[in-house]
């Protein structure tokens, strides 16, 4: 902790605070994130937490949330990661309603490279929403908070309770499986999010909201481009095994047309096969 400089608090997470911060010596600007280790043994996710830091420490790709490193004393933990200046997704999403198709095109491009290159190494997020992308200076996206993702070597389904209601997909419904296909669901339900400005299954309450997503029906209350919904059908389907891979997204005619100066850095040489 001597090696850093603290700023302005940045956000309030659950264990802890996220700080401004820079290291000393090479003035280097990061955000420094410190959990209480009394707080994560309360809730008993320390081995979670554990494989959070270290999937998230071993990742790199332009559009994941850094971790340079991370450290413990006897009461706290600290991870020293990339400052996103602009926030949150979702606070940049409320305040301007909904975003245009450019902008929108940008971001799907970039978080489908970023899972793309997740997915390649066995790594599922599992829950991807505006709240865990945070948007740098420049505004490029970053992926964060790998909290409920795991690293599963055999590629097998795996029964637990993951994601938030409005991003949950049918499967984790009716049959409680959370299959590998959960975030290419979850990025048709970004990509509708930001075009729409609410997300596509939103009902009155939890108990409408599941069963409009069981249903899958999508309905567009503002004029959205055909190519756009095209792209939105081939994420958000009912059938999990027949969703649009993350490589296939990230390089998309409605991707490169509306952001031609998005350039993918993992589906560019990792065509799918
Ligand atoms: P978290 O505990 O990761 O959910 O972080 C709490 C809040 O702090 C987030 O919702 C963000 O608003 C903010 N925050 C977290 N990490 C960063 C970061 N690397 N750069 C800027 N703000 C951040």
């Amino acid at each position: 902790m001597d090696n850093f400089d603290i700023g302005r608090p940045l956000g309030k997470g659950k264990f802890g605070n996220v700080y401004l911060a820079r290291e000393k010596s090479q003035k280097f600007v990061v955000a420094l994130k410190v959990m209480f280790k009394v707080q994560i043994g309360k809730y008993n996710v320390s081995h979670q937490l554990k494989r959070e830091i270290e999937i998230q420490y071993h990742l790199c790709h332009p559009n994941i949330l850094r971790c340079f490193c991370y450290f413990h004393d006897e009461s706290r933990i600290y991870m020293v990661l990339e400052f996103a200046e602009k926030g949150e997704l979702f606070s940049h999403l409320r305040k301007h309603g909904r975003l245009s198709e450019e902008e929108t095109a940008k971001y799907i491009g970039q978080v489908s490279d970023a899972l793309a290159y997740c997915h390649d190494k066995n790594v599922w997020h599992r829950d991807i929403k505006p709240e865990n992308i945070l948007v740098d200076g420049l505004g490029n996206l970053k992926l964060a908070d790998f909290g409920w993702s795991v690293h599963d070597k055999t590629k097998e389904n795996r029964n637990t309770v993951c994601g938030t209601l409005d991003y949950l997909p049918p499967e984790m419904i009716t049959s409680n499986t959370c299959s590998t296909t959960v975030d290419n669901w979850a990025v048709g339900v970004l990509m509708y999010e930001c075009l729409v400005g609410k997300a596509p299954f939103e009902g009155n309450g939890q108990k409408e909201t599941l069963d409009r997503i069981k249903r899958c029906r999508v309905v567009y209350p503002n004029p959205i481009s055909e190519e756009a919904k095209a792209l939105i059908s081939k994420l958000i389907t009912l059938d999990y095994l027949n969703r649009a891979p993350m490589v296939e997204v990230a390089i998309d005619p409605w991707v490169r047309t509306r952001a031609p100066s998005f350039k993918p850095v993992f589906a560019k040489t990792h065509p799918h096969h």
